[in-house]
């Protein structure tokens, strides 16, 4: 586990003293904060970088935050999002909890109610990831997330954390390949579109292949889907 580095929050507010007195309050406590203050910027935001937690606002110019919640959840169904509503009404607060935020906080809130449910949230979140902190691939091997860390049989293997970034990533996205560009996006924290060099992906994979698979260049595990990306087998 990375104790170096701070957990990640991304305010998604338009109503600027909420936004800084939140942007405040997070920072105060210890979090690194990055901020938006409309719906498009903030899914900009929030699928470009690897937030710990995402306060979303639900009202929002461009885009309200149901839909922000939406487009976040189609990529990412595991980013924690607790959402800020000033509407009280049940039927938002449902809507809201079934398109997948984990929580919701009603304005005005106490902002040691809402650091509570912060921290509650994340607690979650990484119990979450405990559970499941190994990743088993085909009989034999075995890859311990928290300690970057393998076991094929009886021989150990460890894994930098780039690469161990990347095999969470293909893990928890296991149902479908992950292209070069998304990997670069969502490990590397490039903005998309931008022409950055496919190639850095495919050095990390190659790596990684003569780690984990007992033939690299026939992988049974890291495979290569032709004009998809890469895609974790783990049968
Ligand atoms: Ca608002």
């Amino acid at each position: 586990m990375n104790t170096q580095r701070k957990t990640r929050i991304l305010i998604v507010e338009d109503e600027s003293p909420i936004r800084t007195g939140l942007q405040d309050v997070f920072t105060y406590h210890g979090y690194a904060v990055d901020c938006a203050e409309d719906g498009p910027a903030g899914l900009r935001k929030a699928q470009g970088g690897a937030f710990d937690l995402i306060l979303l606002d639900i009202m929002l110019p461009g885009m309200d935050g149901f839909e922000v919640c939406n487009r976040i959840r189609e990529q990412d169904r595991h980013q924690p999002i607790i959402m800020l509503t000033a509407k009280t009404a049940d039927k938002d607060i449902i809507q809201g909890l079934s398109l997948g935020a984990d929580d919701y906080i009603a304005k005005p809130f106490s902002v040691t109610e809402l650091v509570l449910r912060v921290k509650a949230v994340l607690r979650r979140s990484s119990i979450g990831r405990d559970e499941s902190s190994l990743i088993v691939l085909g009989e034999d091997l075995e890859i311990d997330k928290r300690n970057l860390s393998g076991r094929d049989r009886n021989r150990k293997i460890t894994f930098t954390r780039r690469e161990m970034d990347i095999l969470e990533y293909l893990d928890r996205n296991s149902d479908r390949p992950a292209s070069r560009e998304e990997l670069l996006h969502r490990i590397w924290g490039y903005a998309k579109h931008l022409n950055i060099e496919t190639r850095t992906v495919d050095i990390h994979i190659a790596k990684l292949r003569r780690k984990i698979e007992p033939a690299p260049a026939e992988p049974r595990y890291l495979v290569t889907v032709r004009g998809a990306g890469y895609r974790l087998i783990k049968g």
